[in-house]
Formats: structure tokens, sequence, C-alpha cells
């Protein structure tokens, strides 16, 4: 998330744009991306690690998604949602094929599809457990930044913003079956986690861990949650990232990826969580045909022969890459799975080393000072990871920051 570069130089943004001032930001303006490279309005090219944050899964302004969506504007942009459009049918269709799921409502954004996920736990809990509503999550979690997401997140600098929260999330370290056995009342619900910590800097939930939670969720008649916003769609290397443990959840979101870059997430639920009724999920933009047109673009592309695949050896090419400039330049551990990849800084110092790949014309971030993280288009060629280990290593042999 753009928070987490708060030691970036300081820009008058009020000066710069009319825009609010939410975060700062480098006086760089973002005018055309094709693939992996991104070009600024001074003809700048860049290399994006990046990709909006996990977002551009087919990297920029892919060809398919492109026509995908100029074909489904010029056809029909939005019959409202008090009618089924097939763009959205067709896209769910493929969603329940391809997941342990039954049942899809289209969101937004990450945020909303959690926000979605929150209210049918409640709404389940409502119905089948005498009024449980309380959700277990993970501390250093982040769900997005909706009142109820912020309040489920664990992202420590945010406890005391814009309250009073919205009650009903108990926090627990991730990896701690016990800590969650502990937690669990009458009164709760769910638990709610994310596979892979994404904003916390790439901290994978143990497989032990995840079917632990599975066992114990099931023993107390409890929903499981995955956030799959950063993990699915292909970024871990499966497609969704709970195959890669076989821990099936009764609800999971999508968000990211999914849209290659257009606002679209996903509420994915199995039949028997799935306890909506008329009346209580809805909005004017829920299921768009143009963004479900974009989703079902990415979806084909996805599950074309031999494309996780190359992910997963492009996402071992940048681990190895990595590790090699770790062992060279004495840093800290790789983590991560697919083409979601952190690497360990001894320092924190990795808003210096970003703002250095920028200025070399490489995009990366560091989710925390201490942690530089890598998400680049899942189609990155061997060449561009060659070329982002090269920028790297003159960063690094430049001596120390
Ligand atoms: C990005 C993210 C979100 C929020 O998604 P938005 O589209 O920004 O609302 C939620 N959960 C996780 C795990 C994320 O990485």
């Amino acid at each position: 998330m753009a928070d987490c570069q708060e030691d970036a130089p300081f820009v008058d943004e009020t000066a710069f744009s009319s825009l609010m001032f939410i975060t700062k930001r480098p006086p760089i303006t973002m005018v055309e991306g094709r693939g992996s490279w991104l070009y600024d309005q001074n003809g700048k090219v860049y290399l994006d690690f990046i990709q909006g944050w996990a977002v551009n899964c087919l990297g920029h302004s892919p060809k398919v998604v492109a026509d995908a969506i100029a074909r489904q504007a010029y056809r029909l942009i939005s019959p409202s949602p008090a009618f089924y459009n097939d763009q959205a049918l067709k896209l769910a269709d493929l969603l329940v094929a391809n997941s342990c799921c039954q049942r899809v409502f289209f969101a937004n954004c990450g945020a909303e599809a959690n926000e979605g996920a929150i209210k049918l736990a409640r709404k389940w809990g409502s119905v089948h457990r005498n009024g449980a509503f309380e959700i277990i999550t993970m501390v250093n979690g982040f769900h997005g930044r909706t009142l109820a997401t912020m309040s489920a997140s664990g992202k420590p600098p945010w406890r005391d913003l814009f309250e009073p929260k919205v009650p009903g999330f108990v926090k627990v370290p991730l990896n701690d079956l016990e800590a969650v056995a502990q937690a669990i009342s009458d009164r709760t619900v769910a638990v709610m986690l994310e596979p892979i910590q994404g904003e916390a800097g790439v901290i994978p939930a143990s497989g032990e861990f995840l079917h632990g939670l599975r066992r114990l969720t099931r023993e107390k008649g409890m929903l499981l949650i995955f956030d799959e916003v950063q993990t699915g769609m292909g970024r871990t290397g499966s497609l969704f990232s709970y195959q890669r443990t076989g821990v099936e959840p009764d609800i999971m979101t999508l968000g990211k990826g999914i849209g290659a870059g257009v606002p679209l997430a996903a509420l994915l639920a199995k039949e028997d969580a799935c306890c909506f009724e008329p009346g209580d999920q809805g909005g004017t933009y829920n299921g768009n045909p143009v963004m479900a047109a974009a989703g079902i673009a990415v979806m084909q592309e996805l599950l074309a022969p031999g494309f996780l695949e190359q992910v997963r050896a492009m996402g071992e090419v940048l681990r190895q890459g990595l590790q090699a400039l770790s062992q060279k330049h004495v840093l800290g551990e790789v983590r991560g799975e697919g083409l979601l990849l952190a690497l360990s800084l001894p320092d924190a110092n990795g808003n210096d080393i970003v703002e250095r790949a920028r200025d070399k014309g490489l995009i990366i971030n560091a989710a925390r000072p201490e942690t530089l993280r890598f998400m680049p288009a899942l189609n990155v060629s061997e060449e561009e990871i060659a070329t982002c280990l090269t920028i790297l290593d003159e960063i690094l042999s430049a001596g120390r920051l």
C-alpha cells in the first residue's frame, strides 16, 4: 500500500494537484503502460515489479483485456443490477468450475468483497449459530479500508484510527493455533485470514496452521474465510493459494488480479455457507458486465495450458536470483510463493532502496521498512527478471545506504 512509503520525500501535494492529500507520492505522472513497462510524462521508462499492487496480473494494458473491455463497452455497459447479464453469469460459472465454491457475488474492490464476507458470516451466525457474530482475525492481517475491514485488519498503526471501530473482531497471532482455540467462545462465528499475509511483508500461514484451523472450525461449527485478494488469481503459482495446502475455505474473497487492473472483486462461498436473502447484499455496479468481461479474459488467460506452470517457473527464477543477491550482499531470507516474493533486509532501509531503484527505472515496494516485495506481472519474462536483479545488485553494491 502507498501508506508503507511513509519515509518517501515530502511532496507538497496540495500544490501539485487538487486531489485530497492521502499519501506521499513522488512527483511522477504515469501516462502509458505496456506489459512489464510503465512510462511517465517525461518519457522515462520503468520496469514495474509492483504492477498496481499485484493488480495487473497480465501486465499493463494487456490486449486481451483491453479488447474485452472495448467490445463489451460497445455492446452493453450497464443493464442495472436488477437484471442478469451474460458476462457476470459466465465469469461466475468460470470461478465456480475452477474453485471449491458454488456461489459468487461480484464486488468492486477487495475491501468490499471482504465486507461482504463479514456480512455473510454474521448472517450465517444469526441463522445457524444463535446469533454468533465474532470473527477471529490475525495480528498484522490486512483486509481493506472500509470501516469494518479496517476493524478486521491487524495493522498496528490503525489501532486508534477512526474510533469507535466496528466491534466483533478478535485478533490472534498468525500461526498460533492455540491462541485461536483460546479465543473461541459462543459468540465466535468464523476465522478470517490471508493464506499469505501480503501487506505485512509476505508472511505465509503454515500448512499446519491452516489444516489446524480447518479441523478446529469444523469441530466448533464455525466458518473458515480466506482473503485471497492478493494471493488468488495465479499470484502464488496455483489459481488460488488454498490449492497449495488443499485446505478449502467456506468463504473466499478475490480482488486485485481478477480484473487485471479494473475495479473487480468477488465474494465466493460454498453452498452451505451461502445464506444471503434478497435485500441483504447488493450494489449499483456489482456484476457490471464491462468489469466481468475483463474478468473472463483474465480467467481464460490463467487457465490456458502452461500459464500457471510458467508462473511457478518464473517465481523460481526470481526466488533463486533474490537468494543469490541475499548471499552476495549478506541480506535476509526470501519468502513467499510463485510471484509474490519478499526479501528481508538486515536494516530498515527498504524505502531508500525503493527510491534508488525508481531512479534507475525499477519499481519495487518496501512492504515494511526491512522488507522488499516483488509482484511482477504473471507473464513476466526471464529477461525482465534478470534486469530487475541487475538493477538491485547495482544498488546494493553501491555500498551501505
Ligand atoms: C489489497 C488487499 C485488500 C483490499 O483490496 P482493495 O481492492 O484495495 O479494497 C484486501 N485484502 C488483501 C489481502 C489485500 O491484499
